[in-house]
C-alpha cells in the first residue's frame, strides 16, 4: 500500500540525506493489479500485460513521464556531459570524458520495490533483496573512490507507477548518471520445478551471466553507451561472462539487439527508466538468480565486492582516462 496523504509534487520525495538515500514515496498516479512470482522480471518490461493479465514489472510508456517534467529542478551539480565529446567506443584509446568524481552525482536505482519485488530466485528470495544489497555495496565502493555525491534511490509502491517515480527522482536530483541495479531471470516458459528446503520453487540453469542495457532513445545515448561499455569491460576484466541468450530466438519477445559482443551491452530502447531520464542511464543485470549455481554466487559478499569494484572502476575510467585500467584487450 502506498502511504496516504502524500500528494505528487516536485519536491515531495522522502530524502534520507545523511545516508544519501532517497526514497521516492510519492503517491501512485495509477493503481494497477499487483504482479506475482517471476512475472516481475525485467524482461516483462512493457510489452503489455502478460498472458495471465498481470502487470509487467517495468512498463514502457509512449507518453513522456509527466511526473518527471513536474519534478524537474535546477541541477546544482550538473557536469556538462555535452562537453565531454562523442562517446569513445574504441577502447584501444582512452576515453575522452573528464569529470570531477567529488561532484559527479551517480544515482543508484534499486530495481523494484518492497511491495513489488521483481523476480523470485531459485531459492525463493525476492530480486529486490538482491538488488538492495548489491546497490548498497556499489554505493560504498563508489564513495570509497571519491564519488561522494553517489545516492541510493529506493522507490516504493507498485511496479508500474514506480517507474515514473524513479525517473522523476533522478531528474529532480540532477543526477549526472543513472544506474539501475537488477538481477536476471528467464521467461516463464523456461522455468523448471523443484523444491528447496521443502518449498516449491522454480529454476533454470540454462543461462547465466551479467548484461548491460541502454536505450537508444535516451537523450544522451552516446554517453549512456560509453558508460555501459565501461561497465561491461570492467565486469569482463573481473573474470565474469555476459549473458548471451538475449539474441536467441528462444527468448521470443524478450530478444534484444546486442550492441557489443565483447562487453555484453544490449539495447532496450523502450525501457522507461533508460529512455525518460534526462541524463545518461544504464541498467545492470548483475547476474542470474534463477540459475541455481549463480544464485549462490550472487548471494555472496565476494561477488558483491567484485561487481562493486567493476562499477567503481568503470566510473573512475569514465571521469578520467586511465589507459592502464582495463589492461590489454
Ligand atoms: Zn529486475
Amino acid at each position: 500500500m502506498l502511504s496516504s496523504g502524500r500528494k505528487f509534487a516536485g519536491s515531495d520525495f522522502g530524502f534520507r540525506c545523511r545516508r544519501r538515500t532517497v526514497i521516492a514515496a510519492m503517491a501512485a498516479l495509477v493503481l494497477l493489479p499487483s504482479e506475482s512470482g517471476a512475472a516481475g522480471w525485467l524482461l516483462d518490461i512493457f510489452k503489455g500485460p502478460s498472458k495471465q493479465g498481470k502487470s509487467p514489472a517495468h512498463v514502457a510508456s509512449r507518453k513522456p513521464a509527466i511526473s518527471a517534467k513536474r519534478a524537474a529542478a535546477p541541477k546544482p551539480h550538473t557536469v556538462r556531459l555535452a562537453a565531454l565529446g562523442p562517446a569513445n567506443l574504441n577502447f584501444l584509446k582512452p576515453a575522452a570524458s573528464m569529470c570531477d568524481p567529488s561532484k559527479f552525482r551517480i544515482v543508484l536505482d534499486v530495481g523494484h520495490t518492497a511491495e513489488s519485488e521483481g523476480a523470485t530466485s531459485a531459492r525463493n528470495v525476492p530480486e529486490f533483496t538482491f538488488n538492495l544489497r548489491l546497490a548498497q555495496r556499489i554505493e560504498e565502493k563508489l564513495k570509497a573512490e571519491g564519488f561522494a555525491e553517489t545516492m541510493l534511490l529506493l522507490t516504493e509502491g507498485k511496479a508500474r507507477p514506480s517507474l515514473a517515480k524513479r525517473v522523476a527522482a533522478a531528474n529532480h536530483l540532477g543526477a549526472n548518471l543513472f544506474l539501475s541495479i537488477h538481477h536476471d531471470s528467464v521467461p516463464n516458459s523456461l522455468l523448471e520445478d523443484w523444491e528447496f528446503e521443502g518449498k516449491k520453487g522454480h529454476f533454470s540453469d540454462r543461462f547465466s551471466g551479467y548484461s548491460v542495457f541502454v536505450s537508444r532513445n535516451n537523450p544522451d545515448f552516446k554517453t549512456s553507451l560509453l558508460f555501459a561499455e565501461l561497465i561491461g569491460k570492467a565486469m569482463k576484466a573481473q573474470g565474469l561472462q555476459y549473458a548471451q541468450q538475449y539474441t536467441q530466438a528462444i527468448m521470443g519477445r524478450y530478444q534484444h539487439p546486442l550492441l557489443n559482443k565483447e562487453t555484453g551491452v544490449y539495447s532496450y530502447d523502450q525501457l522507461v527508466v533508460l529512455r525518460s531520464t534526462r541524463m545518461p542511464a544504464v541498467l545492470l543485470e548483475a547476474g542470474s538468480i534463477i540459475n541455481r549455481d549463480e544464485e549462490l554466487k550472487m548471494d555472496s559478499p565476494e561477488r558483491r565486492n567484485i561487481t562493486g569494484n567493476a562499477v567503481a572502476a568503470a566510473a573512475k575510467e569514465f571521469c578520467g582516462p586511465q589507459e592502464a585500467f582495463l589492461g590489454p584487450l
